[in-house]
């Protein structure tokens, strides 16, 4: 009868998978999203419909590779309006399971913009007003769209039109290196786009180590037509129906059919009536919580990409999963675990726990095993031996810090490690454990047994010998 009320606001990974626990545990659960269907920019403009379109670019790139093998396929025909058809229908087979799956636990989904009105209660699209004992905040993130390109109209594409695929541009300029870019510049390069990337940084994808990044930069280095490094867009206007693009670093004027805008993401704060509560937001519009996802408003927490950090969809739906423990049972806490993250480009890289440039950077002492793909008999089956897995391990006590692996089907393999890195198991865990023959997951244990000097299929002068 006196069951809390929750309203979880905003039905991305983080508020379903909140919703979803706190009617699990009994609660009395509101769900509220502006779109028709739960699923949020994950599964409708997101991860679910650019992982479908990159499975057409990778199926599309094996054909290609094929003919090395002795199979020749004809190029491929494009039907544009087909893959769009089948890009939502996988969309939808998913947003139904998320509204039977809301309908099985008794969440009621309201579709509707909601606004605060003070600390407990908030009006739906300027009318209805619902009261709550608690509230979720997932509102989720947007695209940035720099005013600079803001006279370009519909040439300039982000990550939500672009995978509307509304046309395959002939020059596409994809503007900002980070996953987002580069999985987007993957899918145009293959339905036909020639592809410039540009980066105001020193490489693809900041922060990840190089040595993953390597391998990933050489094959679009062949794939893509450009990849400027260390260079800006200062300026850019329409001419005859194209984009003439000006850089800073002395590359020569060029036009581009659409740009596509991916520059990061700001947080959807705006608009939601948070000045009516005690909620606080920092200089870039996230939502400031404390380390039990707790705003400056007691009945009022926030979770996912509103909040900052890794802003991932896995990392949402960890969050959703805490903040219900936290509001079930007030001695939980906010457990940090490793939250591995994945580039589906091709090949993909994936890592998780401490990276060697974190070490490096924390004069923190470690020692990183490598296995180069070259040595992987699966690796060579399937024609792709461009990719490496390491290890970061604690030199002293030999427990696995963090790992990365760079290859196809790396965000595969990466499942593993974060069980090792989150159960505090030493190289030599990886090592005795037998992985099946012949599989990419074998570079990992091999990848351990070389930190030992002893991985069969490398050679290396040992330096220290494992205990069993
Ligand atoms: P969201 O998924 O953003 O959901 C928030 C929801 O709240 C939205 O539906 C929004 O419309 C709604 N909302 C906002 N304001 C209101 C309001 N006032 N009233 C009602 N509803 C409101 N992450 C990965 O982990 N792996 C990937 O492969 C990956 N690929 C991506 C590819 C692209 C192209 C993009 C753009 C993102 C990708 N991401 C990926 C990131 C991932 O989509 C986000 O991290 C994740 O969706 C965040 O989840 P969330 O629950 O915080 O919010």
């Amino acid at each position: 009868m006196n069951k809390k009320r929750v309203i979880v606001l905003g039905a991305g990974p983080g508020g379903y998978t909140a919703a979803f626990l706190a009617a699990d545990r009994g609660m009395n659960v509101t769900l509220i999203d502006e779109n028709l269907n739960p699923g949020g920019v994950c599964l409708h403009k997101g991860c679910i419909p650019s992982k479908s379109l990159l499975h057409l670019s990778r199926l599309i790139e094996e054909t290609r590779h094929a003919e090395v093998c002795g199979v020749k396929f004809h190029p491929p025909e494009i039907d544009l309006d087909r893959i769009r058809e089948w890009n939502r229908e996988v969309i939808s087979k998913m947003a139904n399971g998320l509204s039977t799956l809301c309908k099985q636990r008794g969440v009621e989904f309201i579709s509707g913009r909601a606004h605060f009105l003070d600390g407990n209660s908030l009006s739906i699209n300027n009318k209805d007003r619902i009261f709550f004992d608690h509230c979720i905040i997932a509102t989720g993130s947007q695209p940035t769209c720099p005013s600079l390109f803001s006279n370009i109209g519909n040439h300039a594409l982000t990550s939500t039109t672009a995978l509307d695929l509304e046309n395959i541009p002939e020059r596409l300029l994809v503007v900002g290196g980070g996953y987002i870019g580069l999985e987007m510049g993957t899918v145009y390069s293959s339905l036909g786009s020639q592809v410039t990337v540009v980066e105001m940084t020193g490489d693809l994808l900041a922060g990840v180590d190089r040595d993953l990044v390597r391998p990933l930069f050489t094959r679009l280095k062949s794939k893509f037509e450009n990849i400027f490094l260390n260079t800006q867009v200062v300026f850019c206007e329409m001419q005859n129906n194209q984009v003439a693009v000006q850089f800073n670093s002395g590359i020569e004027n060029t036009c581009y059919d659409r740009i596509l805008l991916a520059v990061g993401r700001r947080p959807n704060t705006v608009d939601l009536g948070l000045e009516s509560t005690k909620v606080e937001i920092n200089d870039k519009g996230f939502i400031q919580v404390d380390d039990r996802f707790q705003t400056g408003e007691p009945s009022i927490s926030a979770i996912g990409d509103v909040v900052g950090g890794a802003m991932l969809a896995h990392k949402a739906s960890a969050d959703g999963k805490k903040v219900i423990a936290i509001l079930a049972d007030s001695r939980s806490s906010k457990k940090t675990s490793s939250i591995p993250a994945v580039v589906f480009t091709d090949p993909e890289i994936a890592w998780c726990g401490l990276t060697e440039t974190e070490a490096i950077n924390d004069d923190r002492k470690i020692q990183v095993a490598k296995f180069p793909w070259g040595a992987s008999g699966r690796a060579q089956t399937l024609g792709r031996p461009d990719g490496v897995t390491k290890l970061i391990i604690d030199p002293k006590t030999e427990q696995v810090l963090g790992a990365g692996v760079t290859g196809v089907g790396a965000g595969e393999l990466i499942g593993e490690c974060v069980l090792a890195i989150n159960n505090g198991l030493k190289v030599k865990d990886l090592a005795n454990s037998i992985h099946p023959h012949p599989t990419l997951s074998e570079t990992l244990m091999e990848c351990a047994e070389s930190f030992y000097g002893e991985a069969t299929h490398i050679y290396k002068r040992p330096k220290k010998q494992q205990s069993v």
